[in-house]
């Protein structure tokens, strides 16, 4: 073996705390040297960025070692689940990349064999079924973390009796909640969840799957190691507050599995952003109160959201590879998130002149019915993308805060007796203003001087600033959507006494503007994302039919920073 060689280091500094588990395992032939991994959703919302995250941490990890991912939809609760989940999920993973191929599999389809594990943890003495009902239990049987437990008057009924009891709780003879099959374990457990968890409860349910042939449900920390078992999992990754879990999911693979393959249950630390509510509850909550439009809403953190917003899945691939794998739980700034988007729509995005606040502009000078068709670049980084037209004209509309009438010295706009560059066009020189009643400037006079046109090669004179236009007559008018974050606080779970997270939500989240784009535009579809020169990146929202409505997915640059200096 080649000791401290600058590759070998570099090699494993890079791996993160799984990669490393991993590459031991694989080194002392662990498995049959085979990684397979799941991706475990419980279809009851929709996924956002920390199922992102750990989507692509585990088809990561399966791709990197020649290793297998399954899909794994863990609808243990019929109360919550809907196959409206299930297919927006599928749609997600597809979107950001990854593939489970044929290993679609749900939990539910493993109740039978569940239920026949219960019924040979009753016969081995260490399953019960107990009449305390989930509170009662809780408040007078389990004990605290400082005390420990007592046992439940039913915990030594006979096998028999318990095996009887069981199997009417399957046939539906008792009532929601009346009774739980208990693993028999240990009511002085240090680790409270060892003290007699529940593994099986009553719920008088039809399942969006298995209908109306079940009323047992068997519980998360009992489906899931048993499920991992089933399919041939190595590595079971789930997030840090699982880590308390992890002796009852060893515990009950030993008591029902006797092969010496066993699946092993792995904690990294959730992903957490500022700014971001990421419980799906919340996240439920915020649609069905109507504080966003639905689980798309391009200002939620779901896949959908991010994907209408214009997010791209390399840019959300890539914001996973930068937030790494951490060990300890963490809060990550979001934006890095938005970091990641311009990062990849700078080099992809095709770029356009939008006005989004017009104010009109008259070039005197100019002949009256001419228009000329400027060349411009699509995209500066990216050469391969050419070139395209756009017309110019004696009538345009460029940004009000492009102009001002009484300016600092040092705004290099344009201002009267002033000069600018317009954009792949002339420079030109303000003259005059009109107002309407109320004061408010409604045309800018302008003339231009032939001479500058740009590309031309010849010289020219240098002037400060330059600023977009459209021309008015050709412009395309738009809805735009302008989105800022949704929450005020950078933890939006942090409110005052009595008050709940909504009350930290940004009144001015969404702010609709009528813009005038460049008709270039003309042609696009719903997705389609472009970069506004000077002013941000956006995409076509599938909103859009005789009128184009157009969403903000990030400003160029940081405004928030700026605005909260
Ligand atoms: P809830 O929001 O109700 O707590 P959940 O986020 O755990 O639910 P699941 O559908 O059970 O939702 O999650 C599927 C997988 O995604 C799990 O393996 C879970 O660990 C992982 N996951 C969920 N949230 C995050 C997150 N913020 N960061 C990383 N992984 C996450
Ligand atoms: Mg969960």
């Amino acid at each position: 073996m080649v000791k401290n060689s600058p590759d070998n280091t570099e090699k494993k500094k890079s791996l993160n705390f799984i990669q490393q588990i991993i590459e031991k395992d694989l080194a002392e032939g662990k498995n049959e040297k085979r990684v397979h991994t799941r991706f475990p959703p419980e279809p009851n919302g929709y996924l956002h960025i920390g199922h992102a995250k750990s989507i692509c941490l585990n088809f990561g990890l399966a791709e990197k070692y020649n290793g297998l991912c399954n899909l794994r939809f863990d609808d243990t609760n019929p109360l919550k689940e809907d196959v409206e989940y299930v297919d927006s999920i599928k749609e997600d993973i597809q979107w950001l990349g990854f593939d489970w191929e044929d290993r679609e599999y749900y939990a539910s389809d493993y109740f039978q064999q569940l239920y026949e594990w219960a019924i040979k943890l009753i016969m081995d003495g260490k399953a019960y079924v107990d009449d305390l009902d989930q509170e009662d239990f809780a408040k007078n049987y389990r004990g605290t973390v400082n005390t420990p437990g007592k046992p439940s008057p039913y915990r030594d009924r006979s096998i028999e009796e318990n095996l009887e009891l069981f199997e009417k709780m399957k046939k539906g003879e008792f009532p929601d909640g009346s009774k739980v099959l208990r693993a028999k374990i240990n009511m002085a457990s240090p680790n409270m969840l060892m003290r007699d968890p529940a593994l099986y409860r009553i719920k008088h349910a039809s399942h969006h799957r298995t209908g109306d042939k079940w009323c047992i449900y068997p519980m998360y920390d009992y489906a899931h190691g048993q499920s991992d078992y089933i399919e041939g999992i190595t590595h079971s990754i789930c997030t840090l507050e699982f880590d308390i879990h992890r002796p009852l999911y060893d515990w009950l693979l030993e008591q029902i599995v006797d092969t010496k393959y066993r699946p092993h249950q792995y904690e990294f630390a959730r992903l957490n952003l500022s700014y971001t509510i990421m419980s799906k509850r919340k996240l439920l909550q915020l649609v069905q109160e109507k504080y966003v439009s639905g689980w798309d809403d391009p200002r939620m953190p779901t896949i959908s959201g991010l994907r209408r917003r214009g997010y791209t899945p390399e840019s959300i691939r890539y914001f996973a590879d930068k937030v790494g794998v951490a060990k300890r739980d963490n809060v990550i700034d979001v934006a890095l998130l938005e970091h990641s988007i311009r990062e990849d729509l700078n080099k992809k995005a095709q770029r356009l002149m939008a006005v989004l606040d017009p104010v009109k502009l008259v070039i005197d000078n100019y002949p009256d019915s001419e228009t000329e068709e400027l060349e411009a670049v699509n995209n500066p980084e990216d050469e391969s993308m050419g070139k395209r037209k756009v017309p110019f004209s004696k009538e345009l509309y460029i940004e009000r805060k492009d102009f001002m009438e009484d300016p600092p010295r040092k705004f290099f706009r344009l201002a009267p007796d002033r000069e600018v560059r317009l954009r792949y066009a002339y420079i030109i020189k303000c003259v005059s203003v009109e107002k309407d009643d109320e004061g408010n400037i409604n045309t800018i006079h302008c003339t231009y001087d032939p001479e500058t046109k740009s590309g031309t090669g010849k010289a020219q004179r240098k002037v400060k600033g330059t600023i977009h236009w459209v021309s008015a007559d050709h412009a395309i008018d738009a809805e735009v959507r302008l989105y800022d974050r949704l929450f005020n606080n950078e933890d939006p779970n942090e409110t005052e006494e009595g008050k709940d997270f909504t009350s930290n939500i940004n009144p001015d989240s969404l702010n609709i503007v009528q813009g005038k784009i460049e008709p270039f535009i003309k042609d696009a579809e719903a997705g389609d994302k472009f970069q506004f020169e000077r002013t941000g990146y956006f995409c076509v929202d599938k909103d859009s039919s005789e009128k184009l409505v157009i969403n903000r997915t990030v400003p160029l640059r940081d405004s928030w920073a700026k605005k909260n200096q």
